[in-house]
């Protein structure tokens, strides 16, 4: 089989790799229907979170279940099935609260840039559609493994709920962002973009308003468009110093900030935070708690999270895929294997 492996710095090779296989009985072998190049990635991908070791990538799946452990019950093979980037049992204290991926017995899936991919504890991770589903909407039962699954945890963690306020901060996940606090009611969502492809886009996610400002003056704008007084939510979606701030600056007294962009040397204050009075929810998105809803939800036709953002490429040309994202040629790029 061959597959992504990331050397260093800008250097992704598509090779030969073991071929994955049922190694507890708790397993299940999935061939890849679709997998996606991440927003995280990019972070070893340009070098600023170091790697030990060549690695295996890709952590966003879906796919047809060929083979499961003699310990699975409920996934059978030929099923269409989606996960998230954290396997879990869906059974510990912190799956039942809804924290699945900080399950207490969570493992990591990575390697999914390939055709076939091991999913630790697969009971608990997987969800099957209820029929496998028509190429076309692929794409979006993809999306929902991570940057739909966790823009809609960035919604619900800031609390979004009919009629509120919400400022978005962020790229491919804040856009679903926009989308889910649309979905979720909200009356008026402000993106923060420069972008103006992002921007086009975030509007025809429901965005209401576009803030093409930074730092103070950017906040500055959010507070014009909310009497003054800020966001009643903000959605950080990046993870730098800068975009943090941005979303706790720009959120009233006794607001929410939902932030899912892995952190990257952000520190917080938290003598400002004290005099701030808002609420911070967030980390790794437990995406399998909203797998089953959005699932419906594409299903139904209600969401179209890759409407047009996606660059689709063949497995092979993975490079590529990599290269689009780091020069901001693409938003999300979906890779196909060949058959
Ligand atoms: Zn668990």
């Amino acid at each position: 089989m061959r597959g992504a492996v990331l050397y260093g710095p800008r250097d992704v090779r598509f090779e030969e790799r073991e071929t994955p296989k049922i190694m507890k009985p708790t397993d299940a072998v999935i061939r890849i229907s679709a997998t996606c190049v991440c927003g995280s990635d990019l972070w070893p991908y340009r070098g600023i979170q170091p790697m030990a070791q060549p690695t295996p990538m890709g952590h966003e799946y879906c796919g047809i279940v060929e083979e499961v452990g003699s310990a699975v019950t409920r996934i059978k093979p030929g099923q269409f099935v989606i996960g998230s980037f954290f396997a879990s049992d869906n059974t510990c204290p912190n799956c039942q609260i809804g924290y699945q991926s900080s399950c207490q017995q969570a493992e990591f899936v990575g390697g999914a840039q390939a055709p076939l991919l091991r999913v630790p504890l697969a009971d608990g991770t997987l969800v099957a559609t209820r029929d496998v589903p028509s190429e076309n909407s692929i794409p979006n039962l993809l999306a929902l493994s991570d940057v739909m699954g966790t823009g809609w945890f960035t919604a619900d963690a800031a609390n979004v709920k009919p009629g509120k306020t919400v400022a978005v901060v962020g790229g491919a996940v804040g856009l679903l962002g926009v989308l889910s606090a649309k979905q979720m009611g909200a009356e008026r969502i402000t993106a923060m973009s420069r972008h103006e492809t992002r921007q086009k886009l975030a509007r025809e996610f429901g965005a209401t308003d576009i803030v093409t400002e930074r730092g103070d003056e950017g906040v500055e704008r959010i507070k014009e468009l909310t009497n003054g007084i800020g966001a009643d939510s903000a959605l950080e979606c990046v993870g730098t110093q800068q975009s943090m701030m941005q979303a706790i600056q720009s959120t009233r007294r006794g607001g929410y900030v939902g932030y899912v962009g892995v952190p990257h040397g952000v520190e917080l204050n938290v003598e400002q935070l004290f005099y701030a009075h808002e609420h911070l929810h967030g980390g790794p998105a437990p995406v399998r708690r909203f797998l089953p809803e959005l699932i419906d939800l594409v299903w139904k036709g209600k969401i179209n999270p890759v409407k047009g953002f996606e660059l689709t490429l063949p497995l092979d040309q993975v490079a590529e895929g990599y290269r689009a994202m780091d020069e901001r040629r693409a938003i999300k790029v979906l890779l196909r294997p060949t058959r």
